[in-house]
């Protein structure tokens, strides 16, 4: 069973000042396959920067601690190891592309990923599924990369790379964007069913209760000030919709 573990992790991010800003103070969690972790938390609290970290990102330095895959060190990767590892981002390739199509783009990821190309015909279909599954026209597949994306249809499209990609860990970063209650149901829909498999860990990044309403999760951790603070099940979560963030902000502020 796929354990992502991440131990002490210590993150500064080069924002070009001096001296680099440590932002990540000592961050413990694990995930195993078939759990939801909601990770939550204020504004600028580091959530998106515990997510680069694990993608890679090269303005984000690991200084100390340690994230682990089954044992393999991930820092110790580059980006495209991370990925073949197991390790899904959904915002790893967050650019356009010009003349390079949806299609090309997942096709190009999966033979990284199985280490070889899937046959034409029947890429095809697992694409054209998947893109039904999660209520996707199918013309998108042949709009070039990220072009003109609309914040729900970037959803969609990290959705379908995680259905296609089928990683042992998947990192969602909500980035708080507006997504509308449809797009947002329809990626609901698309982690649970994809969660259902059991054979994927997630970590769902949010800054709003919302989505939580129709994805479970299984814990949720509160981010404050660069660490956790709080760590519960489900209802913390409702305490969080009821009572916001403030106390725990205090919390961060102080440890
Ligand atoms: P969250 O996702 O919880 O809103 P972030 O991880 O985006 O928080 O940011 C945490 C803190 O790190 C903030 O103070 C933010 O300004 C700072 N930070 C993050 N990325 C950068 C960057 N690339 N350059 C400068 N500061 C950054
Ligand atoms: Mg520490
Ligand atoms: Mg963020």
């Amino acid at each position: 069973m796929a354990t992502l573990e991440i131990r002490d992790l210590h993150v500064s991010v080069d924002d070009g000042s001096p001296e680099p800003k440590e932002i990540l103070r000592g961050v413990n969690l694990t995930v195993k396959a078939g759990e939801t972790h909601a990770i939550m938390g204020p504004n600028g609290s580091g959530k998106s920067t515990l997510a680069y970290a694990i993608a890679g990102h090269p303005k984000y330095a690991v200084t100390s601690g340690t994230v682990t895959l089954d044992g393999e060190d991930v820092l110790d990767m580059t980006v495209d190891e991370r990925s073949r590892a197991g390790v899904f981002l959904a915002m790893q390739y967050p650019v356009e592309v010009p003349g390079v199509s949806v299609s090309n783009f997942l096709r190009t990821a999966i033979t990284a990923v199985r280490g070889e190309a899937p046959k034409l015909r029947e890429f095809a279909k697992e694409m054209r599924d998947a893109m039904e599954n999660l209520q996707i026209d199918p013309a998108f597949a042949q709009r070039n990369l990220n072009e003109g994306f609309s914040g729900g249809e970037k959803k969609r499209h990290e959705i379908l790379q995680m259905e296609l990609l089928k990683p042992k860990v998947a990192v969602l970063d909500e980035t708080d964007s507006g997504l509308d209650i449809d797009a947002l149901k329809v990626v609901s829909e698309g982690v649970n069913r994809f969660r259902g498999g059991g054979e994927t860990g997630v970590l769902l990044i949010t800054h709003y209760t919302r989505i939580l309403r129709y994805v479970k999760p299984d814990f949720v951790h509160v981010f404050a000030g660069g660490r956790i603070v709080e760590e519960g099940g489900p209802e913390l979560a409702e305490l969080l919709e009821a009572e916001g963030y403030e106390k725990f902000v205090k919390a961060g502020a102080s440890a």
